[in-house]
């Protein structure tokens, strides 16, 4: 049972050491225990979505009708009806199933990681993969993957409210403990689903998948939520309010034509096949093909979406909050000076390479000064990083700004993995963004050679005023004094001079302990941190290089030209963030930065009249992200967030769009977020914005496509029958129409790339609906015209006495080819084919020539013309339609071109920062 044993049997037991199970071993247990996976929920089958294309009650009486009609003896009007009414199926199920294979993708892409230890080596594994006996390793913000028994701790304290509800997280140890003990009291194990509030560990699984506790309760990472997005419940209230007026005029039309004389049979079907045709029942699906497929080309931007709806969200941020450090920056460090001893010194050498020299002015320094020693011990021993040599590279494991620290002692000659050994590490307190700190305690041998140091010491590296605060003396001239005021001050002012130069500044202390004391409070597992972290000696100061990253500054331009305000929040120190946030270009003439502190003394009012003028907020706690997110919103922005840590999960949740990070990011705030940069890098933000707007502005421009073409069917029917009593249309050719606006077209518009001036419009209006006043007014206008055109062949036909069919045949055609124009019209709502250039979306230059190919099928080929009642047509017909439904594109462009904003590249508006 693992938790009333001692950790030495549990590791018998499970047959593992401390090199972890072997790869072959752990592959034959995979066989044995299968993934570690819950069972899922049932999927939809292909099959059923494909049924579920039929559903609608309209089809299901269209289809019936049809086999009326077979049994009257309209046979092939019945077969062309349902052949029809299966393609359009088809061509749905198609959309459909490519959106749901967009979403699965992202679903694997999502799924977590472990890192355990195999075969000696530490390791990154998909956590599926775990399997019993597996050597995990655990830090905070950490999702558990599997249930564990805990064999090693520091500080380890787990929030286990995803399964007891309990918010304070649990102080775990490594204690066997008595058989009866209930399992929500087992402090010696972790179980799936929990997260690392604190410190760390490693743990040996003992279940996994559904063997586990608890492990149905847990919302694991990977679930992407399908909740339907606003614009899907809007598009199905105008859908509705669409269907019952088409309804209600196509009963009226189709009474009218029974009362005209036509049969009421033929009525019947028509009139069902002008709804199935006008009612634009599919519109949510389709917007879900539209943002399936934007999504998955926000992958390849590294961007991947959580949460369908967050999709729209983005096309209307205005304020995109980004953390600085390797988000803005490339989280590469170099640690370029150091200050000890009243001496500022120059570190050369580049990039990781464990080479460099130290210099004062133009005179090297040398390595053993004690001063030097002193602070790189401390560096070296208070950190987790590593530096390893990987195909003649020198690469970093963990946090870089740790890793600068190793990369810097090595070119003291002072070797992590060596000092390690030699000093092992006895307590730690680790790193918080809250406590700005870490403390680690280390043994240092009688023989410690030039340190002037034995016995049991705690090292403190972190923010300088934080380790300022706790040192009251100096390690200065070769000797512990006091620290003095003035002391103070001195290094306060150095600490400006580097941040100045946007250098990033750490402190770095120690403090011998009393060896007494450390131990008798080590044995009961608990550090009395407060007395290890006062009257600390001040050993110095490292200022590190961490260059912005080089695409962020066009990033950060091109989010201001599209009405975005970046605003820069990190834990750093005030000048150092002021000083990158200029380089960037986000902090301007006159903005202001706030630090956390100054944040605290203002209230909520006041924070509110100061909170557009904020640029950059620095040395600021997690919290304090929840309070700009919720000035922001008061002042009706529009506002995205990033974050890493555990910490960040309540403000990457209150965001309307919360960013975590891919790379650096923990489970707990991936968890939280409805979005995922798999590069870390704010630029890709601003590509998932783009890519936002764009996936809006087509699915608005294909539904102000299909919605022109129903509009314009139905104007055509109701004004013939009204004025002419004459069915221009008959009931397949109808459908027909249906199928080809429907089909393949608004596909090809989905996928249309962003245009230039994307990026130069102001951010939607969130409250502006997906299809406004503009979207009606261009459906009525282009229908009217494509109406307009239809009554103009239909007087010209009848002119000319041609037979039923032949005007039939003219109309369909017509209708056709207007629609087909029509189709490059809505490419773009603003720029002119011609500025976006023709063959810029080839998909739909295959769509238009797919549809026109068929529509001659339809016309020539005398199968064809029993189906669907046409007759072939002349070169003077075509001479006739095709000029008439030109027009349906020459009007657009030309409404384009006076509105002054058809050439790409023109138009800059007003932002709303301006
Ligand atoms: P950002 O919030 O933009 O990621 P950041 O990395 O500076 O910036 P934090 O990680 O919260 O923010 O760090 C805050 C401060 O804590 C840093 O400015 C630094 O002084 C100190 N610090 C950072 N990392 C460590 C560490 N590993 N050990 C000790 N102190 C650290």
């Amino acid at each position: 049972m693992y938790y009333d044993q001692e950790v030495n049997s549990v590791f018998e037991e499970l047959g593992v050491s401390e090199a972890g199970l072997s790869s072959e071993e752990a592959e034959k247990r995979l066989e044995k225990y299968g993934k570690n996976e819950l069972k899922e929920k049932e999927k939809v089958s292909v099959l059923q979505l494909f049924i579920s294309q039929f559903k609608s009650i309209l089809i299901f009486i269209l289809i019936t009708a049809s086999v009326i009609s077979a049994l009257l003896g309209e046979v092939v009007d019945a077969i062309v009806i349902i052949f029809t009414v299966f393609l359009a199926g088809i061509l749905s199920f198609v959309q459909e199933y490519r959106a749901e294979k967009a979403i699965e993708l992202l679903k694997s892409l999502t799924s977590p990681e472990a890192t355990v230890i195999r075969d000696g080596v530490e390791k990154n594994i998909s956590s599926n993969n775990l399997v019993p006996g597996d050597l995990i390793l655990i830090e905070t913000g950490d999702r558990i993957p599997a249930d564990a028994r805990i064999v090693k701790e520091f500080n380890l304290k787990i929030d286990e409210s995803s399964l007891t509800g309990e918010s304070v997280p649990v102080q775990k140890n490594i204690e066997a403990l008595p058989s009866e003990t209930p399992e929500a009291d087992r402090t010696n194990m972790v179980y799936t689903g929990t997260a690392v509030a604190y410190g760390r560990g490693s743990a040996i699984v003992t279940a996994t998948g559904m063997n586990t506790a608890f492990g149905e309760l847990a919302g694991l990472l990977g679930t992407i939520e399908r909740s339907r997005t606003p614009l899907q419940e809007s598009l199905d209230k105008f859908g509705r309010w669409i269907g019952i007026a088409t309804l209600i005029i196509v009963a009226f039309v189709a009474m009218l034509g029974v009362f005209y004389g036509f049969p009421l049979l033929d009525m019947f079907l028509w009139g069902v096949a002008l709804a199935v045709a006008a009612i634009p029942e599919a519109l949510p699906a389709v917007v879900t093909v539209g943002l399936g497929l934007g999504v998955r080309r926000m992958v390849k931007r590294h961007a991947l979406v959580r949460k369908l709806p967050s999709v729209e969200t983005l096309g209307a941020t205005n304020v995109i909050c980004s953390d600085k450090t390797g988000t803005l920056t490339q989280n590469k460090m170099t640690v370029e000076k150091i200050c000890v001893n009243k001496q500022v010194l120059n570190v050369t050498g580049a990039g990781y390479s464990p080479e460099g020299e130290f210099f004062k002015g133009s005179d090297k320094v040398s390595t053993d000064d004690s001063h030097l020693q002193i602070l790189l011990l401390g560096a070296v021993l208070c950190n987790d990083a590593g530096l390893f040599k990987e195909n003649e590279k020198w690469e970093i494991k963990g946090d870089p700004t740790e890793a600068a620290l190793v990369v810097a002692a090595a070119k003291a000659g002072l070797h992590k993995v060596d000092i390690d050994q030699k000093y092992p590490r006895l307590g730690e307190i680790p790193f918080s963004s809250e406590r700005k700190r870490m403390t680690t305690i280390s043994k240092l041998e009688a023989d410690s050679g030039s340190f002037p140091l034995k016995g049991l010491v705690a090292f403190s590296k972190g923010a300088p005023e934080v380790i300022l605060g706790s040192c009251t003396k100096i390690f200065l001239d070769g000797e512990i004094k006091s620290l003095s005021p003035e002391m103070k001050q001195l290094i306060t002012g150095e600490v400006r001079e580097m941040a100045d130069q946007a250098l990033r500044v750490m402190a770095l202390s120690f403090h011998p302990l009393d060896e007494e004391l450390f131990i008798e409070n080590n044995s009961s597992g608990d550090f009395p941190s407060e007395k290890i972290e006062e009257d600390m000696v001040f050993s110095g100061l490292t200022g590190m290089r961490d260059p912005p990253r080089e695409e962020v500054k066009v990033a950060i331009q091109k989010c201001e030209n599209a009405g975005i305000k970046t605003i820069m929040i990190t834990g750093d120190h005030k000048v150092t963030a002021s000083a990158i946030a200029k380089e960037l270009g986000i902090l301007k003439k006159n903005d202001l930065t706030l630090t956390g502190s100054e944040l605290d003394s203002l209230s909520d009012a006041e924070f509110e009249g100061e909170v557009e003028r904020v640029s950059v907020y620095a040395r600021v706690y997690p919290t304090h992200k929840l309070r700009v997110i919720d000035a922001l919103k008061k002042k009706g922005y529009v506002v995205a967030m990033t974050g890493d840590g555990v910490n960040d999960a309540p403000a990457l949740k209150a965001a309307d769009m919360g960013i975590a990070m891919g790379i650096t990011g923990t489970d707990v705030s991936k968890e939280a977020s409805s979005m995922i940069l798999t590069d870390d890098n704010f630029a890709s933000i601003v590509a998932a914005v783009e890519e936002g707007r764009n996936i809006f502005k087509n699915i608005r421009n294909f539904i102000t496509y299909g919605l022109s073409a129903h509009i314009g069917e139905v104007l055509i029917v109701l004004i013939s029958i009204l004025g002419w009593q004459i069915l221009p249309l008959i009931a397949v050719q109808i459908l027909w129409i249906n199928l080809i606006t429907d089909g393949l077209p608004p596909m090809a518009l989905s996928v249309e790339p962003p245009d230039s001036g994307i990026m130069r419009q102001k951010p939607r209006n969130v409250e502006e609906g997906l299809i406004t006043r503009r979207e009606i007014a261009a459906g009525l206008g282009i229908g009217g015209l494509i109406a307009f055109q239809a009554l103009l062949v239909l007087t010209w036909a009848l002119d000319r006495n041609f037979s039923i069919e032949k005007l039939q045949t003219l109309i369909f055609t017509l209708v056709v080819f207007s629609e087909m124009f029509n189709a490059f019209n809505w490419r773009s709502d603003r720029y002119s084919i011609f500025s976006l250039g023709i063959f810029t979306n080839r998909s739909l230059v295959y769509a238009v020539l797919t549809t026109i190919i068929l529509q001659l099928v339809v016309i020539y080929v005398p199968f064809f013309q029993t189906a669907f009642r046409t007759v072939p047509l002349s070169l003077s017909d075509w001479g006739v339609i095709l000029p008439l439904a030109s027009t349906t594109l020459i009007s657009m462009e030309l409404i384009k071109y006076f509105s002054g904003k058809s050439s790409q590249g023109k138009t800059k508006e007003k932002t709303n920062f301006d």
